[in-house]
């Protein structure tokens, strides 16, 4: 599981840009009317829905900063960037539509590297429903850059901003958290071992969960709807991209609001717990400065309460209070310690 497939080595240059770019794109189909032109013109076209509103986000991702491709499948990256953008389209309350997908790349990667890099891409947007609408092909003199925007739109009333958490609000959250920090942990410890011993075959049978998390994760595309049904019009929103602390100090610094944080709310899957006892880290530090696990964090009035309660996608994990009280954690043994953002790139110093 650690190679990438490499089989066969066509070099870029036997294709040139323009028949790379064809070879690449050629089974995209377009599924969404607003896709008024696609790939192959000087810009693709989009048309504008009725009192709808453009939501536009980019995420770029590096290699050897963003991702390691001695574990990470090619075809995983390009499904995991379309993902991290459509979470951002989510997390403003609208529908994900297009995206454009921009390479920069090196001849050490042949042809058969970026088909499976596309692969990916391809069944993020069958998955998603979205169209690839254009993006850009260049060289780069060493590694790998991805970079991806996706567009959406969503009803002027309906888009939810980070800005908009009153004191008293709920603070809810989709999912679990912690999991995809702890998977890339067992990925780097494999890697070790797998540099000493090439011959080793890791038994990860127990850490399915984690790994999947952090090497194919998902975006959050059915909240939107079922907060919708469920009547729901969260007040303030964001995705978990970078820790659960640091998201929530985002919501709260931009609404002006502090908020309560309870430890023992905090929804962990049963692997996360055991994958922290294994290597003896603190699973409520995991969850708040893990990152990359991709749920949805949001704030609704209490007067909702009674139609999330119970749903087994969401999570009352705290309340917003005044500015003034802060940002805490009521830790189980009921003492409040100040929230910080770390990160788990700060983490990873650690
Ligand atoms: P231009 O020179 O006008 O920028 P390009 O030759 O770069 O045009 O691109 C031709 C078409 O292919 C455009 O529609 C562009 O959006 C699309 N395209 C280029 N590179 C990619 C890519 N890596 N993935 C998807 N579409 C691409
Ligand atoms: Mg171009």
């Amino acid at each position: 599981m650690f190679e990438n497939k490499d089989t066969s080595r066509t070099s870029i240059s036997q294709l040139g840009e323009f028949g790379l770019i064809d070879h690449l794109t050629k089974n995209f189909k377009i599924k969404h009317e607003t896709t008024v032109k696609g790939i192959g013109d000087d810009a693709a076209v989009i048309a504008s829905e009725k009192d709808q509103q453009l939501v536009v986000t980019t995420d770029m991702l590096v290699e050897g900063v963003h991702f390691d491709l001695s574990y990470m499948p090619l075809k995983h990256l390009g499904y995991k960037a379309v993902v991290v953008n459509l979470s951002d389209v989510y997390a403003m309350n609208a529908k994900a539509s297009q995206i454009t997908v921009s390479i920069a790349v090196s001849n050490r990667f042949p042809v058969e590297a970026l088909e499976e890099l596309y692969a990916g891409i391809e069944t993020a947007a069958s998955i998603y429903n979205i169209d690839v609408v254009g993006g850009d092909t260049t060289s780069s003199t060493t590694g790998l850059v991805i970079s991806i925007t996706a567009l959406g739109q969503a009803k002027k009333d309906n888009i939810v901003y980070r800005s908009g958490a009153k004191a008293n609000d709920l603070l809810v959250l989709t999912g679990d958290v912690g999991a995809a920090y702890l998977g890339l942990q067992v990925l780097e410890r494999e890697k070790q071992v797998f540099k000493v011993n090439p011959k080793s075959q890791p038994d990860l049978d127990k850490y399915t969960y984690i790994i999947e998390r952090q090497l194919k994760p998902e975006a959050r595309q059915g909240i939107a709807a079922l907060l919708n049904e469920l009547e729901v019009q969260p007040t303030s929103m964001i995705d978990v991209s970078d820790g659960l602390s640091s998201e929530i100090i985002h919501i709260c610094k931009n609404s002006k609001v502090g908020c309560n944080l309870y430890e023992d709310k905090i929804p962990l899957d049963p692997q996360v717990i055991a994958t922290c006892e294994e290597f003896e880290l603190d699973s409520t530090t995991v969850a708040l400065s893990g990152g990359e696990d991709y749920e949805l964090l949001f704030t609704v009035s209490t007067e909702d309460f009674p139609k999330i309660k119970g749903n087994p996608h969401l999570t009352v994990i705290g309340h917003m209070t005044q500015e003034s009280e802060g940002m805490h954690l009521i830790t189980r043994a009921n003492t409040k310690i100040p929230l910080v953002a770390r990160g788990w790139n700060a983490m990873k110093e650690d």
